[in-house]
């Protein structure tokens, strides 16, 4: 490249960047084309460029509020999927714990741990193909109650594929508010991670969840061997379902699974996926969940920098994070407020995602899925 096609380069990618920035900042949408010429940025200092937007789309639309997720594993392991990525498929041998589901004290204490901590919201996961009518579904049904009884921290759930619309008002009628179901990857790259169920039995759980009225906490796993384009897909896919939260994990490659040698993703490719979701998604909880401690290391904190407003603390399903007091203090040293004294547990209205209006489903967004 000569001097001259040096010097326009420096001046032409950050003037496109900040370009389509003001357009975000406007609220106008990016389109795929344009979202996929943020994913291609490949030097260091353009993606630093686009981090910086993140950074001013995320103070933009959600100030310096950090909302704070945990979960508590309600069933663990020995799941009849085989998502290739994961310890608890009974397909791969990990050692990853099995216990089915659990009883009300451990739930109830993780309920107290959040509430102790100022988090938003945990959410009860079980590693099962999904919930269906029954003494299963009443025992959830329960612990969400239970969980709502406690106080402050908004009970979640996060339980798999749901095949009825009974299912879903029965969640609805208990008090759930939000429900995690990731649509993990883009359509394209989905079976190339998961054949014992599809992207369009996701998006069907979504649609039966969007119309009993609860929330979606709807992301995915980078770093899979998945494309930037897959990336790009999944998140305009998320723009289409209207998920409230999207969880963004990084593949932590665990032994046992097909993924175990899978090369992980640089760190400044995982920062700039993020600052490209806060281009595609402005409005939304983009959470930083699973895989951030081992494959951002000391680079964690730059993730709000790119745009991230919501983190998973506390430990993950199968993995350990860092402690959560330390979590807090890289919030606070960074200037972002974890507390979300805002955040009302009887207010059916608001997800907690801070977008008390447009976080509500509508019925444009109801006929995606359905
Ligand atoms: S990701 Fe969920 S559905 Fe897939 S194997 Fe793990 S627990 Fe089962």
């Amino acid at each position: 490249m000569s001097a001259a096609e040096v010097d326009a380069n420096v001046s032409e990618i950050p003037a496109r960047i900040a370009e389509l920035g003001q357009r975000v900042l406007n609220g106008e949408q990016v389109t795929r084309e344009e979202a996929l010429e943020l994913f291609a940025l490949e030097d260091s200092a353009d993606i630093h460029t686009l981090l910086s937007w993140g950074n001013r789309i995320r103070e933009h639309f959600k100030g310096n509020k950090i909302h704070l997720c945990s979960i508590v594993n309600a069933k663990a392991g020995a799941c009849s999927e085989n998502c290739s990525f994961c310890s608890q498929s009974a397909a791969y041998q990990t050692g990853s714990p099995r216990y089915g589901f659990v009883d009300p004290e451990p739930v109830a204490e993780a309920g107290e741990e959040a509430n102790r901590n100022g988090v938003t919201a945990v959410g009860l996961v079980a590693a099962w193909r999904g919930l269906k009518e029954g003494p299963m579904l009443d025992e959830v049904c329960d612990r969400i109650r239970e969980m709502k009884d406690q106080g402050q921290t908004r009970p979640d759930a996060s339980l798999g594929l749901i095949e009825s619309q009974e299912v879903a008002n029965r969640l609805k009628e208990a008090g759930l508010e939000c429900y995690g179901h990731n649509l993990e990857s883009s359509e394209r790259f989905f079976p190339e991670h998961c054949t014992t169920h599809t992207f369009e039995d996701r998006l069907r759980t979504i649609g039966f969840l969007k119309k009993a009225g609860i929330k979606i906490c709807s992301g995915g796993i980078i770093g899979m061997g998945e494309t930037r384009e897959d990336r790009c897909d999944l998140a305009m896919s998320l723009r289409e379902i209207d998920a409230s939260v999207v969880p963004v994990n990084i593949l932590n490659p665990i032994e046992g699974t097909p993924l175990a040698e899978q090369d992980p993703l640089p760190p400044l490719e995982i920062l700039k996926t993020v600052a490209c979701f806060r281009f595609i998604l402005p409005r939304k909880e983009i959470m930083i969940a699973g895989g951030r401690t081992v494959n951002l290391r000391d680079l964690q904190c730059m993730v709000f920098q790119a745009g991230a407003s919501a983190l998973m603390v506390g430990n993950y399903l199968t993995t350990l994070n860092q402690p959560v007091e330390k979590d807090l203090q890289m919030l606070r040293d960074l200037g972002l407020d974890p507390d979300w004294t805002e955040f009302d547990p009887n207010d059916t209205g608001d997800c907690g995602c801070g977008e008390k209006e447009s976080c509500a489903p509508t019925e444009a967004s109801e006929t995606v899925t359905a």
